[in-house]
């Protein structure tokens, strides 16, 4: 794994005419108690009572019901938001790119909003490699004219996923 460790958005390298990619859970923002410890207690729970395919499908419905409930938090607000200011001032922009299915794209962008105050492209791999949908993503909608692409994510697959599909593409694994 190539990926670089960071624990705020301060240390994303600043380059101008950059992309910025960025996830969404557990890197822009997170939940005070829909968390990995509830994802683990309900998904065991539900293992107990139904296969692992029915188990996860039950565990994301459940969780998509709860996020109507929670208020996001962010992780490094200062940081995202002087990130945003860079890519302003420098010819950069930012996606964000989330494992989230879409049909929670409306309370995703409402959460998204309370953090920062701009709008920026959310795409929705619903589950999928982001590896192979990044790369669907920046032929499809033109994002090839950048001099550097950034990517940044908490989940360890992601960042490898996104190496092997994207191996330009300097990655970071964010662990706030
Ligand atoms: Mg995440």
């Amino acid at each position: 794994m190539n990926s670089i460790l960071i624990h705020n958005f301060d240390q994303v390298e600043k380059a101008s005419n950059s992309l910025y990619v960025i996830d969404i859970d557990d890197t822009l923002l997170h939940y005070y108690n829909l968390n990995k410890k509830w994802l683990s207690k309900e998904g065991e729970i539900l293992m107990n009572k139904y296969n692992k395919t029915e188990a996860l499908r039950k565990l994301y419905n459940k969780w998509e019901k709860e996020l109507h409930k929670v208020i996001p938090i962010a992780t490094d607000y200062y940081g995202i938001n002087n990130l945003i200011q860079f890519c302003s001032l420098n010819n950069s922009d930012i996606i964000f790119l989330t494992a989230r299915n879409k049909r929670v794209e409306e309370i995703t962008r409402y959460h998204v909003s309370q953090i920062i105050h701009q709008n920026f492209p959310i795409y929705f791999a619903g589950g999928r490699s982001k590896g192979k949908i990044l790369k669907t993503i920046i032929n499809k909608y033109n994002y090839t004219k950048y001099n550097h692409i950034y990517f940044i994510d908490d989940i360890e697959e992601n960042c490898e996923s996104v190496e092997k599909e994207l191996p330009n593409i300097k990655t970071y694994l964010y662990k706030f």
